[in-house]
């Protein structure tokens, strides 16, 4: 089947799962009321990496929905996005950098998703306000990357992804442009099958870098697919990076974790973050896992890993900033500004007691005059 084909057929309610998972005309029902408020799409390629006997399998937990899902609790909106909003489609956080959310729509629409709130929703095509976003870009002249993000940007048709390239590529004080897409992971044959893609990748990539942020969550994702198209965009001149999100059930084992992050430095896939999973709606009861646990689970797989393979920081993403969790400090835990909203959090380091089960920093104590 063609990438078109598979993302065509992929399984999108609870009737079309009934027969592949066994599902109980009950279970079938709870998972159509999941799927009215938070959208599934699993192709078939994905859904072969599933261990249709482990409901509480790994790549099991990321796809199907799960009755968690429709506890209450959490934020839709974990680290401000609609305030840091500039102009349609795009967001300013860090003085170097700015944000398009370029679609809704993904080739999966991942259960621990930080988007939950809009992914699979109707949305207008940013691209429409490409003009302005570029004015804006060329207006401030300290950003110089830009993330076009989603939903997942490369599925955006390449005509559309042309026309992000045309403007980024045309801006002077743009160094790089990077694409964020969980494409290669959860449908790699849309970048090794589409040689005009590619072509479009070689022929911008002359004239600034571009980087492909993905997320690879779990070593089974890593497949014979999977890599060749990381190494198709390798070969088209991109550098391939990734965030990993630490999940519950998913890669809380430091073994996992080590595997998935020795495997990517090998592909030389860098990781550069590993996010602690957010308290979003529809996602913090089934996928997160308590600070303190999350720091020992992290040190503990960096003790199995390279010095490449754990080039990345450990972080949460914050209103604030990108925080950076460094473990346990006497009875308390230490954090460090990786990158901060506000210039006074730049680099700041503060510690804070931490209960056991605490998974998220609310309250944080303000920079000192
Ligand atoms: S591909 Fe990215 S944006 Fe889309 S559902 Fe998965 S994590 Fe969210």
């Amino acid at each position: 089947m063609d990438w078109r084909d598979l993302l065509k057929n992929s399984y999108r309610t609870a009737a079309d799962l009934a027969g592949p998972l066994g599902l109980t005309a009950e279970e079938e029902q709870k998972m159509a009321s999941i799927i009215e408020r938070y959208p599934m799409c699993v192709n078939q390629y994905y859904f072969s990496l599933i261990d249709t006997s482990d409901r509480n399998g790994a790549i099991m937990r990321m796809a199907i929905p799960d009755l968690a899902e429709s506890l209450e609790g959490g934020k839709a909106d974990t680290s401000g996005e609609f305030d840091n909003t500039v102009v349609r489609g795009m967001q300013h956080k860090y003085r170097q950098t700015a944000l398009i959310l370029s679609t809704t729509q993904c080739a999966m629409y991942c259960r621990h998703c930080f988007r939950k709130r809009m992914v699979g929703m109707d949305g207008e095509e940013a691209a429409k306000y490409l003009p302005v976003m570029a004015d804006y870009v060329r207006a401030h002249k300290e950003i110089n990357n830009v993330l076009i993000s989603g939903g997942d940007a490369l599925l955006n048709s390449n005509e559309v992804l042309e026309k992000y390239l045309q403007y980024f590529t045309a801006i002077s004080n743009l160094e790089f442009i990077r694409f964020g897409s969980r494409i290669p992971v959860v449908l790699p044959q849309r970048i090794y099958e589409d040689e005009a893609l590619l072509e479009l990748f070689r022929k911008y990539g002359a004239k600034k870098s571009l980087y492909i942020v993905t997320q690879f969550n779990h070593p089974r994702e890593i497949t014979p697919e999977s890599i060749r198209a990381v190494q198709a965009l390798q070969s088209a001149g991109c550098t391939v990076r990734n965030q990993t999100v630490l999940l519950r059930g998913v890669n809380d084992k430091p073994e996992t974790l080590a595997l998935l992050m020795n495997e990517l430095a090998m592909y030389q896939v860098l990781p550069y973050y590993v996010f602690q999973c957010r308290p979003a709606s529809g996602v913090k009861h089934q996928f997160q896992v308590p600070l303190p646990e999350a720091s020992r689970i992290v040190e503990e797989a960096k003790r199995g890993m390279n010095g490449q393979a754990k080039s990345f920081h450990f972080v949460l993403s914050h209103p604030t900033g990108k925080i950076e969790i460094l473990g346990a400090y006497g009875k308390e835990m230490l954090f460090k500004y990786h990158q901060a909203k506000h210039a006074e959090d730049d680099s700041r380091i503060f510690s804070l007691p931490v209960s056991d089960g605490q998974c998220w920093l609310e309250e944080i104590p303000p920079a000192q005059a």
